[in-house]
């Protein structure tokens, strides 16, 4: 496929472990599949979550497995400068505000009683002006780019392996945040403004990250970017059946034996074991085909 661009965006807030390793192998297969570019984008922007050398250490893991990106590295933490002209085109455009809310304001403003571990759904308060409050976050006011561009109520999209998706994002979390009140930038933002930085036309990640993907598509459109295709992966569950992450205390990736830790991860997309693979390059080989019948 002519254009094809994929990306592989870890967060250096520890070592590559056999979750993350998944969502490298998959997005590698895919880019090599469609004769395709693999980029890497190290997502620091939450650099208070972030363990220093991290990032170097992913970059090195990555490439004991084989898996060496077709193009420069991008890291978040240099990019300040270019989310900030982002949320300026926004805010010129009527389609972000800043937001005085504290936790507590929004918590406080809460209609039904939202789960804990849920985000609570931000109610529009500064929507109509900051009420003599601090700046405190900028928010995107999602009205107005659903008037400004023309877009339904709910997010329709589409996933080549979920199938066709919807997310009403306004009743899911509001007018979502893309500069926090620490300063920091959000995560949507971050994302949305570096796939079309790098070109990305095909995002494929695991299907923990799927519930971001209307938030990034409605953001896209309003900052007048490309959305690219979408290829959510099946998680990897550790002993306990929870995703495996570095939260609930994934082992850092093994790179000591790469082949291995290759075979674990093609297990986990339903790929066939490559028994007899000597070599990490012949085992990336030997998936690409099955690859193509699955996913492809
Ligand atoms: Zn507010």
């Amino acid at each position: 496929m002519a254009g094809y661009s994929g990306r592989f965006a870890p967060s250096p807030t520890g070592l590559l472990h056999a979750g993350s390793l998944v969502a490298a192998l998959a997005s590698w297969l895919d880019a090599r599949a469609h004769q395709g570019r693999w980029l890497v984008r190290i997502e620091d922007v939450d650099t208070p979550r972030c363990t220093p050398g991290a990032g170097e250490q992913i970059l090195q893991q990555l490439a004991r497995c084989g898996l060496v990106p077709d193009g420069p590295v991008l890291w978040q933490s240099q990019r300040g400068e270019i989310y900030q002209r982002a949320l300026d085109q926004l805010i010129a455009q009527d389609l972000a505000y800043p937001c005085g809310c504290s936790r507590k304001d929004i918590e406080a403003a809460q209609t039904s009683p939202t789960e804990r571990h849920r985000a609570q759904v931000y109610p529009g308060t500064c929507r109509a002006g900051l009420n003599g409050k601090p700046v405190r976050a900028w928010r995107l006011n999602l009205q107005a780019v659903r008037e400004a561009r023309s877009l339904p109520t709910i997010t329709p999209w589409s996933d080549r392996r979920l199938g066709e998706q919807t997310e009403d994002v306004a009743a899911a979390v509001g007018d979502f945040v893309l500069r926090r009140a620490d300063g920091l930038w959000a995560y949507q933002l971050a994302v949305v403004v570096d796939d079309a930085a790098q070109g990305v036309s095909d995002v494929v990640r695991g299907e923990d990250l799927a519930d971001n993907t209307a938030r990034q598509i409605v953001l896209q459109h309003a900052l007048g970017l490309p959305t690219p295709r979408y290829l959510h992966t099946p998680l990897v569950l550790g002993s306990n059946g929870e995703k495996l992450s570095k939260q609930n205390g994934a082992e850092p990736l093994d790179v000591a034996a790469p082949l291995q830790a290759l075979q674990q991860a093609a297990l986990a997309l339903n790929l066939p074991q490559a028994r007899s693979a000597s070599s990490v390059t012949q085992a990336l080989q030997g998936w690409l085909e099955a690859w193509r019948t699955l996913y492809c």
